[in-house]
């Protein structure tokens, strides 16, 4: 058993198989394999089929430099090393219990050793073709990125050094029950989208994901961070009852999907979704979302590498039936930095800093007035509101307006409708853009403040760096004055401030003090935070604000604040 610490996206425990997408070079351990018949067949069938692979795909380069001899008889020699290897790493596996992986490095670890014991520059070449060979056969062993998952049989817990917001989007829920990879931090958008779509993940395990094999038993403990690798039975049946335990307290959870959400003294707070995709609307609902705050409309290049206006008119429609006459918050395209898509593949240093966002729309105007045509014409549909993105400055929002009231001018002139007065509204996600949230209160209708990028932009820390991971502290009072600054703005001009950036109940109710009544979140977070709300009373929350905004540091803050939840939970009679 090994027991390897990232950084937790969804809370939960997973338990499954993992499947390993991906790597950099694997560093293979001394390991062994149960000492009975099954154990040791398997093995030796999971040997074989790599090598397999690795034959067939060497036969293959052997055809395709068959036009050049000294390079075809190079992949002859790889080959003929990988047959003749055969029966000894069979014997290794058969007779020393040796894990195929082990098996392999072993053998041909001698190999080596024997080689690089000579001088001179054959021996040095046929040291690094034994490196070569090796390295195929582990990639065979380790790696599953020929499979195709429809093939797939049981649950499996995905393992990739990274894996990108699009493919996360794309894995298929029946399939994969969890994520773990070398990269990321809790609010990048790989994090968010496997947090939307309630699959568990645990980010940022570095060089740990290289103590994984193909097929081990992995336990994600979504509340610690940790990966649990091969676990013993007694820790198996250990995590086996947490994960009961919690599958029954989600359940409960739904008895109060139909209870409104206020406060013990009756006071109102809205909760809301945050989507990808409009497929995700019917999931909001029923985990209790009296809309959609966030509608992260950039997600549609997913599967459309060009929508047209169509394209994204159907998908805003789709969301819009589906919520009936509720709210759908659509923010227009945030494409760029981690959501690049590989579309506009501008190469930049720091493309957090760069053109994302707002910007990349006012860069490829084209491609914004084809999303705010789309948005205009479905607005008869339902109950829509435009966000903007990104907004840094009075500018910003100068030149955003003036496409959308462009893009209106056109429609009208070709006599198709809209809806009139559509609520528009800005992302607060950028430190000039909360300091100076007085001069925007005459132009817009709402507020919402995007914390995964308020954080990362007041702290300077890359919100899916994984080194810098324990920078980013969501409770900094940096963060928390200028939230509670942009709360205290908004209500004083009476325009609406919501939260929709991933944020704990813990934050919540810190900010519900402050004066917040609406918040986005993540589908699945929505009932254990309508639980707190309807535990707690506003006076409490006020106070609790109050001394937030004291504290000097983010850890004093969480703590305090961990113990105020657990508090109101713990008085809780509402289960
Ligand atoms: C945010 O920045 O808080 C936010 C909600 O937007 P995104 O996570 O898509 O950047
Ligand atoms: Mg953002």
């Amino acid at each position: 058993m090994e027991i390897q610490g990232g950084v937790a996206v969804t809370p939960g425990i997973t338990v499954g198989k993992a499947f390993i997408l991906d790597r950099e070079q694997p560093i293979i351990k001394q390991q062994f394999i149960r000492q009975d018949k099954k154990s040791i067949e398997n093995e030796k069938q999971r040997y074989l089929k790599a090598q397999e692979k690795a034959i067939k795909e060497l036969k293959k380069i052997e055809k395709q430099t068959a036009d050049t001899k000294d390079i075809s008889i190079i992949f002859c020699g790889h080959r003929l090393i990988l047959e003749e290897s055969q029966q000894e790493i069979l014997h290794k596996i058969e007779h020393h219990f040796f894990k195929a992986e082990y098996a392999v490095h072993h053998l041909m670890q001698t190999y080596q050793d024997h080689l690089s014991s000579r001088e001179g520059e054959l021996y040095s070449r046929r040291l690094s073709d034994l490196k070569d060979i090796e390295n195929r056969l582990l990639k065979h062993l380790t790696c599953s990125k020929n499979y195709s998952y429809k093939l797939l049989r049981k649950p499996i817990v995905i393992i990739a050094k990274e894996l990108t917001p699009s493919q996360t989007a794309l894995l298929p829920l029946n399939k994969i029950v969890g994520i773990i990879t070398n990269t990321g931090g809790q609010t990048s958008h790989t994090a968010i989208v496997a947090r939307t779509r309630g699959i568990n993940a645990i980010v940022g395990l570095g060089e740990g994901t290289n103590s994984i094999f193909a097929d081990d038993t992995v336990i994600l403990d979504g509340f610690t961070g940790n990966v649990i690798i091969r676990p013993t039975q007694k820790t198996l049946a250990k995590y086996k009852k947490l994960q009961q335990k919690q599958k029954k307290s989600v359940a409960s959870l739904q008895k109060i999907k139909a209870f409104d959400t206020e406060t013990k003294d009756k006071e109102s707070i809205h909760l809301l979704a945050n989507i990808e995709n409009p497929s995700e609307v019917e999931t909001a609902l029923a985990q209790g979302a009296k809309g959609v705050g966030l509608y992260r409309t950039e997600f549609i290049y997913v599967n459309h590498s060009h929508p047209n206006e169509e394209t994204h008119y159907n998908a805003y429609t789709q969301a819009l039936r589906k919520l009936a006459n509720r709210t759908l918050i659509i923010r227009t395209l945030d494409l760029g930095a981690d959501k690049d898509f590989g579309l506009f593949r501008t190469i930049e240093d720091n493309p957090f800093l760069g053109c994302r966002s707002i910007r990349l729309c006012f860069k490829y105007e084209h491609v914004f007035r084809v999303q705010l045509r789309a948005i205009l014409r479905a607005s008869v549909h339902g109950n829509l509101s435009i966000m903007f993105p990104m907004i840094s400055s009075v500018e910003d929002l100068r030149k955003a307006f003036d496409v959308l009231q462009s893009v209106k001018n056109d429609l009208r002139k070709e006599n198709i409708d809209f809806a009139q007065n559509i609520p528009v509204g800005i992302m607060i996600e950028i430190p000039s853009a909360a300091l100076t949230c007085d001069l925007f209160v005459s132009d817009v209708d709402f507020f919402c403040i995007g914390t995964n990028d308020l954080v990362q932009y007041t702290l300077a820390v890359d919100r899916c760096n994984e080194n810098v991971a324990s920078y980013y502290k969501f409770a900094h009072p940096a963060v928390l004055r200028l939230v509670n600054h942009v709360i205290q703005t908004g209500n004083k001009h009476s325009v609406k401030v919501s939260i929709c950036g991933e944020i704990s109940k813990e934050m919540i109710l810190a900010f519900i003090g402050m004066g917040l009544k609406e918040f986005s979140l993540s589908p699945y977070s929505i009932l254990e935070v309508k639980k707190m709300i309807c535990g707690m009373t506003l006076q409490q929350a006020q106070r609790i604000a109050k001394r937030v905004l004291q504290y000097t540091n983010h850890e004093d803050t969480v703590k305090y604040l961990c113990k105020k939840v657990k508090g109101i939970e713990k008085n809780q009679v509402l289960l």
